[in-house]
């Protein structure tokens, strides 16, 4: 069988494998890479219950097909994806209502599971005499304490953290900042645009290229996206095999990885049907579902930071699946939640359910309760829980009036001293901090 290629969402017909795809990270062209056709899928070999690794046998298989990492496949899902993703029950008949529990990884965000795969991938594609890679990551809070966590101690790789300062939270900055060894900590003053624009402006320095092998972990690699189609494969199938129903899904979204993971395992044929986008007050992705414009402008500052972002990245695949405007809004919807509300929500969903939701699935509970009642009644739908509130306790806490219990894996972290090196948002002080 031929193997599966990928190409650029833009122009560039270049079809690059698997590994290829995922060792880049962008194409040349700057498009993001995608399968040149989505692959089938053995739905019988499917079973709910299975663990993740198991699922992800099957479910991925066909994005392999060919490369060199097709063998290795199973060992990569073996180490990678060994963390639990439990669909629990928050309500039943007759609006049956679920939550996808996405933080039981190391750092307690879904981001956990496309950093630790993208890791395991990149380890096998290794040989002996490769220079050691740099990853620069620019993180809003969550991104670089997963990549920090997958990378740490894999003596191949050093990671560099740019965050904002003041703009995380501070259990979120205690997580940028704990590991040591081969990950660094740069606090820059400046925003998250600041740190992209750095770390772009990094990737094309002749200079700084010839001293350093980077390579990037953000979430517009391939390699990130694929795991989380997993958890969705594994959950539908468990609300199918509860409900008889497809499962319909409330994704907190800012850069749409974690959407857009859900929309291809959807177009694989699992039991999947509504796809509701809950955004922050960062509105580009529901304006341009409304007026059929695509107006990216900058990103305003919410409770709900990790999902800041004004030009969603991923929209360009989203584009690529579905062109035309009218089909696009049949397949997906989206709410924009502001600050009030998700507040709201947290208070009310504790009061309701007794359970307590970090801001960003807060928002995803308030773009469900706005439903109407017959979108809900008789339809299974899961709240997808992005990250633990413990992270943001800060915020919650006051909210729900008592203390949250910390999960264990993020209270290790938090005894570990702090390490962090402040720098100017230049590029100039970026080379500094790194020769
Ligand atoms: C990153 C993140 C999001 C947004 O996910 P995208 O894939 O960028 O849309 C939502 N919630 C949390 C907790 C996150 O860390």
């Amino acid at each position: 069988m031929a193997g599966m290629m990928y190409a650029s969402t833009r122009g560039d017909r270049t079809e690059v494998s698997l590994g290829d795809a995922i060792a880049r990270g962008l194409a040349p062209d700057g498009g993001l890479y995608v399968p040149r056709q989505l692959p089938g899928i053995d739905a019988n070999a499917l079973v709910a219950g299975q663990g993740l690794p198991a699922l992800a046998r099957v479910a991925l298989r066909g994005f392999f097909a060919g490369d060199r990492l097709e063998g290795r496949l199973g060992e990569i899902a073996d180490a990678a994806l060994n963390v639990p993703a439990p669909t629990t029950a928050i309500d039943a008949s007759p609006d049956p209502l679920y939550a996808l529990e996405l933080y039981h990884g190391p750092t307690a965000a879904f981001k956990d599971f496309g950093a630790r795969f993208l890791a395991e991938s990149l380890e096998r594609m290794r040989s002996p005499q490769d220079e050691r890679l740099t990853i620069l990551v620019a993180t809003s809070g969550d991104t670089g304490g997963a990549v920090a966590a997958a990378f740490h101690r894999r003596p191949w790789v050093r990671v560099v953290i740019l965050y904002p300062k003041g703009l995380v939270s501070p259990r979120q900055e205690q997580q940028l900042t704990c590991w040591g060894d081969n990950v660094e900590s740069l606090r820059v003053a400046g925003t998250f645009d600041d740190c992209q624009r750095l770390v772009k402006e990094a990737f094309v320095d002749e200079a700084l290229r010839r001293r350093h092998r980077f390579s990037s972990a953000n979430s517009i690699n391939i390699g990130r996206l694929l795991p989380q189609m997993v958890y969705y494969v594994a959950s539908s199938l468990e609300v199918r095999r509860a409900t008889g129903r497809s499962a319909n899904y409330v994704i907190p979204a800012g850069n749409l990885g974690n959407a857009f993971a859900a929309v291809w395992a959807r177009e694989l044929g699992l039991p999947i049907d509504r796809i509701l986008l809950a955004h922050n007050a960062n509105r580009t992705v529901p304006d341009y579902l409304t007026t059929g414009e695509w107006r990216p402008r900058a990103s305003i500052a919410t409770l709900a930071s990790a999902m800041d972002v004004g030009n969603p990245s991923n929209m360009e695949r989203l584009r690529a699946l579905f062109p035309d405007w009218a089909t696009l809004r049949s397949r997906i919807a989206a709410d924009s939640i502001d600050d009030a509300a998700i507040r709201d929500r947290i208070i009310a969903d504790h009061r309701r359910f007794g359970r307590v939701w970090c801001p960003h699935t807060a928002a995803a509970a308030e773009a469900y309760a706005r439903l109407p009642a017959a979108d809900r009644t008789g339809h299974p739908w899961v709240l997808v829980a992005t990250a633990h509130p413990a992270k943001f306790n800060e915020i919650v806490e006051p909210l729900v009036g008592a203390p949250i219990e910390v999960p264990q894996s993020l209270a290790r972290l938090l005894r570990l001293p702090r390490r962090v090196t402040d720098i100017a948002p230049t590029l100039g002080a970026l080379a500094d901090a790194i020769a």
